[in-house]
């Protein structure tokens, strides 16, 4: 695994901080379809595309659509619910930042960009409330660290990194493949054999944990997964499809994860980068994305695990190179975490 991508949490505030700071000066705006009015706390928020700043005044809505200061568009999830943008980035690309966006019905909208949450001051005290304790407590320290960083191959099963995101998943995940637009022949199989890694009982490393995630392959479907090209969520229709489209360069694969207020997954969606070549075969040769070894880290964000350090040796490092079909494998953090969370 290549530990070339740059820490994204710094450069995403610094870039959240200059959008923020260059809106406020007047110098440019947000977004021109972003509704010029200031409405109140409680109060219906404007149509049209809806800025993080138009969310600050406490505005309810459970139809409209966020841009994010990097382009990205969500569209607000039902009242009570919230849906989760997860990706991996390609070999020395820097990954787009996690997002969250939470709708608490009268309190409005919160949306958290990477660490920091924003939006509706009392929804953003409410999520931060529901969240505490959990992201923190929930990581493992990495056994592997040293002085001179140990190669990952030699940490994948030594170290017990993992972190959980906030929700979970307490039935089957029923779900549907939409080979439209596919750059590989057999992507429904390395999804299945993905979706199959972190369920009942795991064996790698040399150890053996067992995870009760469970998923089940209804059939192939023609509904798009509900994401945009951007990189963001859509409005989600009730199906966990998976399947193929746009992407930002950079950027292999986003899974999109809708779930309740009480931390109940619903509905979780990927789309996989038309743009990169795959491999689906047992080898995997040249310049190509190993489909089995992208997807297994995007189901690991889909049963609700979250990114590792870079240098970990595990599948849920934030970003992945070319043929790296060492990732179709758990390691000892990947085991630990799901076996933690299922
Ligand atoms: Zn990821």
């Amino acid at each position: 695994m290549p530990v070339r991508t740059m820490p994204w949490t710094s450069a995403a505030t610094a870039a959240a901080a200059l959008a923020a700071a260059l809106v406020g000066a007047g110098v440019v705006s947000a977004s021109p379809a972003v509704a010029a009015t200031s409405p109140t706390a409680g109060a219906s928020c404007p149509s049209g595309t809806l800025s993080l700043r138009t969310l600050e005044s406490g505005c309810t809505t459970s139809t409209g659509t966020v841009r994010l200061a990097d382009g990205r568009t969500f569209a607000v999830p039902a009242r009570g619910e919230s849906v989760a943008a997860l990706s991996v980035a390609a070999a020395g690309a820097e990954e787009l930042p996690e997002v969250v966006v939470t709708n608490t019905g009268n309190s409005g909208v919160a949306v958290r960009v990477g660490e920091a949450w924003q939006g509706s001051p009392s929804a953003v005290r409410q999520a931060e409330r529901s969240t505490l304790g959990t992201a923190d407590t929930a990581h493992t320290a990495d056994t592997g660290a040293a002085t001179v960083r140990p190669s990952a191959a030699s940490t994948k099963c030594t170290s017990k990194a993992n972190t959980q995101n906030d929700y979970r998943w307490s039935s089957t995940v029923q779900w549907y493949y939409n080979p439209s637009g596919t750059r590989t022949t057999y992507g429904d199989d390395a999804l299945r054999s993905a979706a199959d890694a972190w369920t009942g009982t795991i064996t790698s490393c040399g150890t053996t944990v067992t995870s009760s995630a469970r998923e089940s392959f209804v059939r192939e479907a023609t509904q798009a997964p509900d994401l945009t090209k951007d990189g963001g969520c859509a409005t989600n229709n009730g199906y966990s499809v998976m399947g193929w489209g746009a992407l930002p360069a950079g950027t292999l694969g986003v899974t999109c994860v809708w779930y309740d207020q009480n931390g109940v997954a619903r509905e979780a969606d990927q789309r996989y980068a038309t743009r990169y070549s795959w491999s689906s075969t047992a080898t995997c040769s040249g310049s190509r994305y190993d489909m089995q070894a992208v997807a297994t880290h995007e189901w690991g964000h889909l049963y609700g695990l979250g990114h590792v350090a870079s240098g970990t040796g595990q599948v849920m490092e934030p970003s992945g190179g070319t043929c790296a079909t060492g990732s179709r494998t758990l390691g000892l953090g990947d085991m630990t975490g799901i076996a933690a969370k299922y």
